[in-house]
């Protein structure tokens, strides 16, 4: 079978890490990272020495994808982190776990980030009842993720879920059923991010 070249994948494999961008693919034997254990190229490739610049850069760009934000969207979310109290690292990978299309792709309304700001912006997604198309929006401990009270987004929610049927949910999120919600238990913490990443890294980085 011919390998999967397509270009979110090469941001996986060029970061030599699951990203979870292609949605159900990642969570099976599919994904062009457990099929290919090995960099492209000639097999004798060696990994390079990466400098310490190399190294911050690539703690960013790995955050950038994986929660699929453009650089200024990027450098806003550092810029509050900053000033918010406590550490900014940790500030950064919580405000963005707490954006609604972070949220809405873990508790598996949505098989992708990518597919979830889609079910946003198509105005498939409630907060505390209230419909909202704006995929950056954060969530806040006590809100209420549902579809739309509507057949059309009920329906959008639905063919998601069965693409991520078993998925984990994180535990500060819970979904119950019938009538589906999702409800925010409470804060994330940093333990809860499981993306792989050194956060200092990025914060000495954009700190200079
Ligand atoms: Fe492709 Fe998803 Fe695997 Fe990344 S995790 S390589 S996007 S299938």
């Amino acid at each position: 079978m011919a390998r999967y070249t397509g270009p979110k994948c090469k941001l996986c494999r060029r970061e030599g890490l699951k990203l979870f961008l292609k949605g159900i693919r990642c969570d099976t034997p599919k994904c062009a990272l457990e099929r290919r254990q090995y960099p492209p190229g000639p097999r004798t490739w060696r990994r390079q020495r990466i400098t310490a610049y190399g190294q911050q850069l690539r703690e960013k760009q790995k955050v950038k994808r994986y929660y699929g934000l453009l650089e200024r969207q990027f450098r806003n979310y550092f810029a509050r982190a900053e000033r918010a109290r406590g550490n900014t690292g940790e500030n950064l990978l919580l405000a963005l776990e707490l954006r609604l299309d972070s949220v809405v792709a873990n508790i598996g309304f949505a098989s992708s980030r990518s597919a979830a700001r889609q079910l946003i912006r198509h105005g498939h997604i409630a907060i505390n009842g209230r419909r909202t198309t704006v995929p950056a929006q954060a969530v806040e401990p006590g809100d209420e993720i549902t579809p739309v009270d509507k057949d059309t987004s009920r329906a959008a929610v639905q063919a998601e879920r069965e693409m991520t049927e078993g998925r984990a949910i994180p535990a500060w999120l819970e979904v119950r059923e019938e009538p589906l919600v999702s409800v925010v238990t409470r804060a994330p913490m940093r333990e809860d991010v499981t993306l792989p990443v050194e956060e200092q890294l990025i914060v000495e980085l954009l700190s200079k």
